[in-house]
């Protein structure tokens, strides 16, 4: 009698932080975010058709708002490579266009700190996506990056639910920071209403931050 030896196979995939990613993640390791093509995480072809963000719109308590990619097409993907499938490597691209933003327009701060995730997403990717980028931005422009802000009280309603004035109102008091006396430039990957800098601002201003810029990728 014939017996059909059983074998496991250990599902394909690749341990990312605590996380092990699927298969589709895996292969997706290295193409471009933008068109799935062989190579780096951003083709050139992708990279030529990145457009400036639509709109140059100050955000209330924020010297200056810098972002180099309008959101949509390949920036977008490369977020939400970097955010969603634990590619850390879609940093890169997103830290070198943010850095030549920075050296062409010019910065005021000499302190980096980012707007913190929440815990379960960080735990869930196993990094901290603006952290990555504070850190790849500030190894790049030789400025310190900090652990200046953290979020505070409950876990707030999802921003993207939200109408433009409850954003604002949602994230009062949802941020804390440590002392410091520098300008800081405040790191995340993507200006939307601004509620969430401005909340992040407002934290700084009160720890004695001189002047608080933000420096996102994208901007909606
Ligand atoms: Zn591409």
């Amino acid at each position: 009698m014939d017996v059909t030896p059983v074998v496991y196979i250990e599902p394909m995939g690749a341990r990312v932080g605590n996380r092990r990613l699927g298969a589709a993640q895996f292969l997706g390791a290295g193409a471009c975010a933008g068109c799935g093509s062989r190579g780096a995480v951003l083709c050139t072809g992708c990279r030529s058709r990145l457009a400036r963000p639509l709109q140059d719109a100050p955000v209330p308590g924020v010297k200056q708002v810098l972002a180099p990619w309008d959101y949509a097409g390949a920036a977008r993907s490369l977020i939400l490579t970097l955010k969603l499938r634990g590619r850390r490597s879609a940093a890169e691209p997103l830290a070198d266009a943010m850095t030549k933003e920075a050296l062409a327009r010019g910065l005021e701060g000499s302190a980096i700190a980012w707007v913190p995730g929440h815990r379960a997403d960080t735990r869930l990717r196993g990094y901290d996506h603006a952290e990555v980028l504070a850190a790849e931005v500030g190894a790049r422009l030789g400025l310190p990056a900090l652990r200046l802000l953290r979020r505070a009280g409950p876990r707030r309603a999802d921003q993207t639910a939200l109408g433009r004035e409850d954003r604002w109102e949602n994230l009062e008091g949802a941020f804390l920071a440590r002392n410091c006396r520098a300008g800081v430039v405040v790191v995340d990957d993507l200006v939307t209403t601004g509620a969430t800098a401005g909340a992040c601002s407002e934290a700084l201003r009160n720890a004695g931050a001189q002047t608080v810029e933000l420096l996102a990728a994208c901007r909606a």
